[in-house]
């Protein structure tokens, strides 16, 4: 059997799945692995016992590939963490009614090993910092483009937090002025352009409108919801209507991007998440706006790129936090 020291239990939960997987910490390799939906209409009780499940899952599966005991616990999560504390602070979007939830104690009562907890893009940063396509630098920035637009500056090798502890939320810039109204409640943010949910809202408006696309027949064999695979098969069949809408958040995309090479001259941006995963035309369109929109300077030697780890950032830089930052 192998030695416990260098293997952890890496779990990201974001807003639609809990992924969990055991991970080789000295070289990033993912051992295992295990996934659920999260159901949040179900409330906290239903989550927490979901998230042993899925971690519980994980740890038998590495075990069947002979790592039979971890160091710690690592979870990047989707909401406000206290990491002293290992407290979710408050995140609706996992459960009804989830607020100041000892995640900590109650994946330490559980697996017995020291537990460290993170924001789900910061602990998705570390995984492309450490093992990914943040490797080759210290001065970068991660953009994860899924359900919201949640970004991670990393600045001398570590990631900058902010004083209240949200730097980086480039989802909520600004990129029309008075423009739509964003999740949050402010107008004209790129989260309203830009992200899966964006999308969604306007291919829903448009088919109500009548407009034809594949996708009415694909959502037919679906339950109704459209995901990132359903865009990347419109798209892969040349739909006009799916097609442009994904490159119209893609300019967006980009102009949000353009502003912060402007301000911040990061070495790289490391593009992640599912809907640039289903979609190679959102990272092809924001290469190819990035000279436009920025000021020439700051975009002479940017590199943009994609996620290397791509859905297993998380897990694998969940596992590496454990491995480097866990409260016994
Ligand atoms: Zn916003």
């Amino acid at each position: 059997m192998a030695a416990a020291a260098h293997y952890a239990l890496g779990i990201d939960v974001g807003g639609t799945k809990i992924f969990a997987g055991v991970v080789d910490t000295l070289t990033g390799e993912v051992i295992a692995t295990a996934r659920k939906r999260t159901h949040p209409e179900r409330g906290v009780d239903f989550f927490a016992q979901r998230l042993l499940d899925v971690g519980q899952e994980a740890l038998d599966a590495a075990k069947q590939q002979g790592v039979d005991a971890i160091a710690g616990v690592g979870t990047g999560i989707a909401g406000q963490v206290d990491r002293a504390q290992g407290v979710l602070l408050a995140a609706p979007n996992l459960a009804k009614g989830m607020q100041n939830f000892a995640l900590a104690d109650l994946l330490r009562n559980r697996f017995n090993v020291p537990v460290a907890v993170g924001n789900d893009v910061e602990v998705a940063t570390y995984g492309e910092h450490k093992f990914g396509a943040g490797r080759d630098y210290d001065d970068f920035v991660c953009v994860f483009v899924g359900t919201g637009i949640g970004a991670a500056i990393v600045q001398g090798g570590l990631v900058r937090r902010g004083t209240t502890g949200t730097a980086g939320e480039i989802g909520h810039t600004i990129v029309q002025y008075g423009g739509r109204i964003c999740g949050c409640g402010g107008r004209g943010h790129l989260e309203a352009y830009a992200s899966r949910s964006a999308v969604t809202r306007v291919l829903l408006a448009e088919l109500s409108r009548g407009r034809s696309s594949k996708l009415t027949e694909l959502l037919k064999e679906g339950d109704g919801a459209i995901r990132s695979k359903m865009l990347a098969r419109c798209i892969d069949d040349g739909d006009s209507l799916v097609t442009e809408t994904v490159i119209e958040a893609a300019d967006y995309l980009w102009a949000g991007l353009a502003s912060l090479a402007t301000i911040y001259n990061p070495q790289c941006i490391v593009l992640g998440g599912g809907l640039i995963e289903a979609a190679p035309l959102m990272l092809e369109r924001a290469t190819l706006r990035a000279h436009e929109a920025a000021l020439p300077a700051a975009t002479r030697s940017l590199k943009i790129t994609k996620s290397v780890l791509g859905d297993n950032s998380g897990i694998v830089g969940a596992a590496w936090m454990a491995a480097h930052a866990a409260h016994p």
